[in-house]
């Protein structure tokens, strides 16, 4: 990519978040990727260039050097910063504004600092080696927290019963952010068992909200854009997946039902969210439990006897399971967490000086990360304990937050890829890779502001919950 000869009809519109919208390149296989600001903050922006350009080299720092190791190497990608011309921005920015969906409409990119992370397009498996007409798939999850809280400073008994999701949908409906509930429990996604998985993977199909996309060629084909959209089109989008489930058992007229192609597709999505990078496809992978007896949520719509019965085990090395141990690292709850901020927040008020050797702010460097993993178990009432618990909890916080991006490509019959896998080699002829994207840093002020949150949300279920009964 040269950077002084950027041209705006190169890239097009690809997505967005809270923090950032993504553009991708028309013909390579990159995308870049954006910061945005709320747009009551654009006049005083210019002032803030530095801030911008110590921002995203803090998002690239905290990805490679600490989500990295913790989540696996083959999983992360994290990019490299660029300075684009800013005329180039401005002209993108306008280009892009008739695409952006409404309900992300209350930020505005940045113009002004020129300050982008450069990423690879993980929508897009370099299809061209394949041989195939067919363009590679991708599927995105947001899978959100996988876990009950378990920590004794937990103040309310349905945390410990109903997951933070469940509990939140009930707010974020009654708040219009969605106008239908998603039935998606995160308990079951991370549930390692495949029927569970199953119907995880459904629910996410019927609502995706934000948690759920399908890209083909690049392109989303499957995804909510704003709250107000219609449910779903099933059979549109079993009449795009069609191509890629040609095998020959279960015919129905010549070709697979759209209930059958469906099914086939759930299944490898769950197949490549099991698997293991890092284990050979023979070796017995070693299992997690993930939270033990804790593990699932009674607002699951799942029958009790499978939540109960189910064989529950996640692969260690699986994607899943690696997230999951990551945001595990949050076991005192934003409940015990709290306390913990306040005890930082004082012991700076009296040593300022002491926030840049507690890496508050970062850096996001090895030292960081040391911190992380190297808190005492035990609280004895250090500040050494508190920050480590504090940065604990927000490196935890991000992987709550992650995406992951399962890309998979058919390929021929005589074709097999180094780096990739293959699935189900009966079956379909895909090949797949995983990867976690949006590892950024969760900042260190909003503390207060999920202890809020965290408190209205269980209230609020307390409540709407209580009246229906
Ligand atoms: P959130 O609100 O979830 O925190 P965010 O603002 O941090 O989101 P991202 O999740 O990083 O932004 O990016 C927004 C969307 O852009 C993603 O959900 C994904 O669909 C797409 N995207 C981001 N990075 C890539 C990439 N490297 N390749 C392909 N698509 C990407
Ligand atoms: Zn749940
Ligand atoms: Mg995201
Ligand atoms: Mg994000």
């Amino acid at each position: 990519m040269e950077l002084d000869k950027m041209d705006e009809n190169d890239w097009k519109y690809h997505g967005e978040g809270n923090k950032s919208l993504v553009v991708s390149h028309v013909q390579h296989s990159s995308v870049l990727r954006l910061l945005k600001y709320p747009s009551q903050d654009a006049e005083h922006s210019q002032q803030t260039t530095e801030q911008a350009c110590r921002h995203i080299h803090s998002i690239v720092d905290f990805s490679k050097n600490v989500m990295k190791p913790l989540l696996g190497e083959a999983y992360v990608h994290s990019g490299e910063v660029v300075k684009l011309p800013l005329d180039f921005v401005r002209h993108l920015s306008l280009k892009v504004q008739q695409e952006r969906p409404e309900l992300r409409c209350d930020k505005v990119m940045d113009t002004f600092s020129g300050y982008a992370l450069c990423l690879p397009n993980l929508t897009q498996l370099n299809a061209c080696h394949f041989g195939d007409h067919r363009l590679p798939l991708c599927v995105e999850i947001k899978p959100k927290c996988g876990f009950l809280p378990f920590s004794v400073h937990v103040s309310k008994e349905c945390k410990r019963r109903v997951c933070r999701f469940c509990m939140h949908q009930h707010y974020k409906l009654a708040n219009g952010k969605w106008k239908r509930q998603s039935r998606y429990c995160p308990l079951d996604l991370f549930s390692g068992n495949k029927q569970r998985m199953y119907i995880a993977v459904k629910h996410l199909l019927e609502e995706p909200q934000n948690n759920f996309k399908i890209f083909k060629g690049g392109e989303l084909i499957f995804g909510c854009k704003d709250a107000a959209e219609q449910t779903p089109d099933m059979s549109a989008l079993a009449q795009q997946l069609r191509p890629y489930f040609t095998h020959n058992a279960g015919l129905y007229k010549g070709h697979l039902s759209a209930k059958a192609v469906l099914n086939e597709f759930i299944q490898v999505v769950s197949s490549a969210l099991l698997s293991s990078w890092s284990c050979s496809r023979t070796a017995e992978p070693k299992k997690v439990h993930p939270a033990d007896a804790r593990g699932y949520c009674e607002a699951s719509p799942l029958h009790r006897d499978l939540l109960r019965n189910g064989n529950n085990s996640l692969s260690k090395d699986s994607v899943l399971s690696r997230i999951l141990q990551v945001q595990m690292l949050d076991n005192l709850d934003i409940e015990g967490i709290y306390p913990l901020y306040k005890r930082v927040e004082q012991y700076l008020e009296e040593f300022p000086k002491e926030r840049s050797r507690l890496q508050i702010d970062g850096p996001y460097n090895d030292s960081y990360l040391e911190k992380v993993k190297n808190c005492p178990a035990e609280d004895d009432g250090s500040i050494e304990y508190a920050i480590g618990k504090v940065h604990q909890y927000r490196v935890a916080m991000t992987a709550k937050d992650c995406s992951v991006m399962i890309t998979l490509a058919p390929c021929g019959e005589d074709q097999v890829l180094e780096s990739t896998l293959e699935i189900q080699p009966a079956k379909p002829r895909l090949t797949y890779s995983v990867s976690i994207l949006d590892l950024d840093p969760k900042p260190y002020d909003a503390i207060p502001y999920q202890h809020k949150l965290d408190s209205k949300i269980v209230n609020y279920y307390l409540r709407s919950t209580h009246s229906k009964q």
